[in-house]
This record gives C-alpha cells, sequence and structure tokens, in this order.
C-alpha cells in the first residue's frame, strides 16, 4: 500500500505533513496513492477526492472540524496508527456524474462531491428542466444547482436548500436567483429527488439566450460556448472517506451550525 498526502498551504497543515511523513511507515506515492491524507479544509478534500477518484481520502481538518474531515489535529496518533495497521473503516459517499454536450457534438464527464451548478452571471438562462422523461418545468433565472447529501450544507445551503441527512440517498435541486412573476413561473422551492432520477437541462430553443453558461463541479468550473444540454445523475462513483470512529450526522450538523465550541 502507498500514500500520499494533500495540504491547505499553511504552517500548522506544513507541520502536520512533516509528523506524518516520519511516521507513517508504508511507501510514499503521489502518483499512484491508495491512501490520499489531506490535511486542511473540506475545500482540500475535495480537492484531493478530483484528483485521486480512487484512493481513499483521510481527511484531517486544521483549525475547525469540517464537514467531510473524519479526523482532527488532536486525532493524528490514531489516523498514523489506523493507516500502519490497516484498522480503519471506510464510509462511502454518493458522488454525481455530470455529462455536458454541446451543439457541435462535444461530450464532457466529470463529478461532484458537493454539487453541479450551471450558471449564467450576466443573462438570463432559460433552461427546460426534465427529469427522467417528463418535462418538469421551465427555468429562468442566473442558474441551478444541483448537490448530494453532503454537499448540502455548502453552496446547497446558502440557496436555502434543505440540510440533507447523509444517510439518504438523493439529490436536491434548488435555484439560483429563480425569477417568478405572472409572466414566469417555477416551483421555487427546493426538490429532492430519488438517487436513481435523471436530471436533463438543456437551453430554450426559440428565445434569444446566452449559450454560453459556466457549467461547475465543486470549484472546477468550465466556460461553454455552445451547450445543448446537461444530464445530472447518479453512476455509482463513491468517494471513499476513512474514519476511526463513527461520527452521527446531527452531531456533525450541530457542532458546524449551531454550536461554537470555541
Ligand atoms: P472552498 O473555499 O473550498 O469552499 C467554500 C466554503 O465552503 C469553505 O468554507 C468550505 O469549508 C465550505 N464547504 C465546502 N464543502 C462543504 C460542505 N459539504 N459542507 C459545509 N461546508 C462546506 O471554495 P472553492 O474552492 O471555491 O470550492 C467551491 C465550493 O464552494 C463549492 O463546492 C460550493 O459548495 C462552495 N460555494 C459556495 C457558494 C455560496 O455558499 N454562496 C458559492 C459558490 C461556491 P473549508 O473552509 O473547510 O474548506
Ligand atoms: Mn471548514
Amino acid at each position: 500500500m502507498k500514500y500520499c498526502i494533500i495540504l491547505r498551504d499553511n504552517d500548522e497543515s506544513k507541520k502536520i505533513e512533516d509528523l506524518l511523513l516520519s511516521k507513517i511507515k508504508i511507501e510514499y506515492d503521489d502518483k499512484n496513492p491508495d491512501y490520499v491524507i489531506a490535511v486542511g479544509g473540506d475545500g482540500t478534500i475535495i480537492k484531493a477526492g478530483h484528483k485521486y477518484p480512487n484512493a481513499v481520502i483521510f481527511g484531517i481538518h486544521t483549525g475547525h472540524l469540517g464537514h467531510y474531515a473524519n479526523y482532527s489535529v488532536e486525532d493524528i496518533d490514531i489516523l498514523i496508527d489506523n493507516i500502519n495497521n490497516n484498522t480503519f473503516n471506510i464510509q462511502n459517499l454518493d458522488v454525481l456524474s455530470a455529462e455536458f454536450v454541446t451543439e457541435s457534438g462535444n461530450i464532457v464527464n466529470d463529478f461532484a462531491i458537493n454539487e453541479v451548478t450551471i450558471v449564467s452571471p450576466l443573462r438570463t438562462l432559460i433552461l427546460d428542466v426534465n427529469i427522467d422523461d417528463d418535462f418538469f418545468e421551465r427555468y429562468r433565472g442566473t442558474g441551478l444547482c444541483i448537490s448530494t447529501p453532503s454537499g448540502s450544507t455548502a453552496y446547497n445551503k446558502s440557496l436555502h436548500g434543505s440540510v440533507i441527512d447523509y444517510r439518504l440517498k438523493a439529490m436536491q435541486l434548488t435555484e439560483i436567483a429563480g425569477i417568478n412573476s405572472t409572466a414566469y413561473k417555477t416551483l421555487g422551492s427546493p426538490v429532492v429527488l430519488s438517487y436513481d432520477r435523471r436530471i436533463k437541462l438543456e437551453l430554450a430553443r426559440g428565445y434569444e439566450v446566452p449559450k454560453d453558461v459556466f457549467i461547475t463541479v465543486d470549484h472546477i468550473s468550465y466556460s461553454i460556448k455552445d451547450l445543448k444540454c446537461l444530464y445530472i445523475f447518479y453512476d455509482n462513483k463513491k468517494m471513499k472517506m476513512a474514519y476511526n470512529k463513527p461520527e452521527e450526522f446531527i452531531n456533525r450538523i450541530s457542532r458546524s451550525f449551531l454550536i461554537s465550541k470555541k
């Protein structure tokens, strides 16, 4: 087994890296690691998940405990012991697939740990939203966000989406500044859909609509000049997160958003 370390760029993370390098007994390999230790915040863990999609991720959150990190700075000896003796557990998080097709026939595939968004910051987007094979609504506004349960506390929460229990298998569709008037009508509320649904977003035809949009998967953004449609679905992709002891979802939410310990 081989491992590597990904750091957020700060002094605390670098000190932790030195400790890990001196105490972990398995080989270091940042080309093809089985285990990746991500030291920093949720953002660091998500970047590790994109860079090494097949590895088991060990998240150490510096500062406060994050949503994805299962180890705190005080737990480092436990993490080292878990790796050296192969005594950790694995939590599989569902990851959303995004497939976008351009008018010229290019197809791009990527995945999101938190969310997929489609946005047009300057001109109003007009999108036909289809769920499975059924037309759902014609959306007008800045954009749409489709999040995983573990991503529901990120951008989705700022959009007044629901916080979803990580044990549920679902995806959530949330509007980003949707326009609602007597002329334009969307559902307006976030929609939580079953895991096996497939969302298809298509630029509406017959309007002078911007064809250049941004599609984001977590921190990664694509600028697309001639989008035709975007599909969002679960394809059995998982992010494998290592943990020592399970932490209940309720506790994770309350310590992140409700109880200030420091
Ligand atoms: P980032 O700094 O990595 O993330 C932005 C903030 O969201 C950080 O404080 C991060 O925590 C936190 N975060 C990330 N995932 C979370 C989760 N599942 N639950 C709760 N908090 C979470 O920013 P970035 O590099 O631009 O990455 C893009 C991410 O930013 C997206 O995935 C999106 O969720 C979020 N975003 C939010 C808004 C908004 O809320 N208005 C707008 C755009 C994007 P750490 O400090 O622990 O890393
Ligand atoms: Mn954080």
